[in-house]
């Protein structure tokens, strides 16, 4: 996979040299570049936005110079161009997986208000936009959004995470969270594992995972449990 990052805080995106991101970069296993958008405008301030047209308060980044810096990274095919946004639709899990397939993702970075909005109906002549919000929040840039999804997708690329098997039993992978993970010792402050998970009996031990995993999401995330089909979840749990 290739990425391009454009942003105007290229130093903000270097914690992607770090850990396994890092290491499937030096791997070969994903391309990313990150590109300072202010060495696509031509004045000698670097001039990147300017005053919202009917009024209002902060700047509006110019929409030439993101025109010269996508025409740049954007190669012959069509890329997916992935412009992080409050206003976008909410970024998840499967989505990830979906972009995790795609040969070329190319991320915009808004700053101030965020980018001239044609500068989107443009692209759509060459790319695949797609605004993304990481939630509902305001962030002051896209660099945040853009560290946050890469990883996320980047991690399900082949040979990225080491042991492919801890990809299927996470939060999300089917719709609910994971349950409580532990390790040694197993009494710690007065605090005791389930006796279950010493047991050694792995039907036992699914079934407590199971039950922890529709806890844990009734509890902290209700919504996910109504979005799942109950005749769907009802044959998952007797699979268990
Ligand atoms: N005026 C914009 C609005 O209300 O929708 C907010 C602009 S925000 C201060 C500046 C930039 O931060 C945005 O262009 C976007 O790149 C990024 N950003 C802020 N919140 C975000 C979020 N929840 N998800 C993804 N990107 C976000």
């Amino acid at each position: 996979m290739r990425i391009d990052v454009v942003s105007i805080f290229p130093e903000y995106l270097e914690a992607l040299n770090l850990s396994l991101i890092g290491k499937a970069r030096n791997d070969g296993l994903l391309t990313l570049e990150v590109h300072n958008l202010r060495d696509f405008t031509t004045d000698r301030h670097r001039t990147v936005d300017d005053t919202p047209y009917g009024g209002g308060a902060g700047m509006v980044m110019k929409p030439e110079p993101w025109a010269q810096a996508l025409e740049t990274v954007r190669e012959n095919k069509r890329p997916v161009l992935i412009v992080p946004s409050p206003a976008g639709t909410v970024f998840t899990q499967a989505m990830a997986s979906t972009l995790a397939q795609e040969d070329h993702l190319v991320f915009a970075c808004g700053r101030y208000e965020g980018i001239d909005e044609r500068v989107l109906d443009w692209a759509e002549g060459s790319f695949d936009v797609l605004p993304l919000s990481l939630g509902d929040y305001v962030l002051n840039g896209g660099e945040v959004a853009v560290l946050a999804i890469v990883e996320a997708v980047a991690r399900l690329l082949p040979g990225v995470v080491g042991n492919p098997e801890s990809l299927v039993e996470e939060s999300h992978s089917d719709g609910l969270l994971e349950y409580p993970v532990y390790t040694k010792p197993s009494s710690w402050r007065n605090l005791n594992i389930p006796e279950v998970l010493l047991s050694g009996n792995h039907a036992r031990i699914a079934r407590h995972r199971r039950d922890e995993q529709l806890r844990r999401t009734a509890l902290r995330r209700p919504d996910l449990l109504e979005k799942l089909d109950p005749a769907g979840l009802d044959a998952a749990d007797r699979a268990v």
